[in-house]
């Protein structure tokens, strides 16, 4: 069954809605790459990680990310000339969702943490980079699901083509120009030296 989900950034100055999100229209995906993982870390948001190291992602259509309130909070941040293009509210650094960096490759990762309820999205279907996993308890040993997640892609982002819903997206304007302009991000910094 397909449900509209409420978001919300942390501080609650951005919202929205996740529309008609069920199993089939999106990936429900936990990505064990680096970057997802400092990307979170960088945010604050660690806590949100799952075993491992894992983000907890959606992946589907920006057509179906509706911003209600708050849009002009949102920004951009790449962690290098090369990474995914990483959307997040700034008032409160709540990551959004990771896209390419254009609207004509129509897919987002939603950062599964900021939805009200994730029922409707089903069970975890796919592991994504496990090899980057932290060891330890609750850690995946191998990928799982890459060829479904592919598939699922290619066939949603066709079908964004074909409805016209491809121009739909809450982080690209019309003419195909980023919302807020990217940050490209420096090394992260190592940990600050515990004071003694
Ligand atoms: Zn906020
Ligand atoms: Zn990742």
């Amino acid at each position: 069954m397909a449900a509209d989900i409420g978001f919300s950034c942390r501080c609650g100055a951005l919202q929205g809605i996740l529309h008609g999100a069920s199993a089939a229209s999106g990936c429900h995906l936990v990505c064990y790459c680096k970057d997802c993982r400092a990307f979170a870390h960088r945010m604050g948001v660690a806590d949100d990680l799952l075993p491992g190291g894992g983000s907890p992602l959606f992946q589907t259509t920006p057509a179906m990310i509706e911003i209600t309130r708050g849009a002009e909070r949102i920004a951009c941040l790449r962690l290098s000339s090369k990474g995914l293009h990483r959307w997040y509210a700034a008032c409160c650094d709540t990551p959004l969702a990771n896209t390419a960096g254009s609207s004509r490759i129509p897919f987002a990762g939603l950062w599964r943490p900021i939805l009200a309820d994730h029922t409707a999205l089903g069970p975890v279907r796919t592991l994504g980079f496990t090899q980057s996993a932290l060891a330890g308890i609750g850690a995946p040993r191998k990928d799982k699901g890459l060829a479904r997640m592919v598939g699922g892609l290619l066939r949603r982002g066709i079908a964004a083509y074909l409805s016209g819903e491809a121009r739909k997206n809450p982080f690209f304007d019309s003419a195909g120009h980023p919302v807020a302009t990217p940050t490209i991000a420096g090394p992260t910094p190592p940990p600050a030296p515990r004071q003694q």
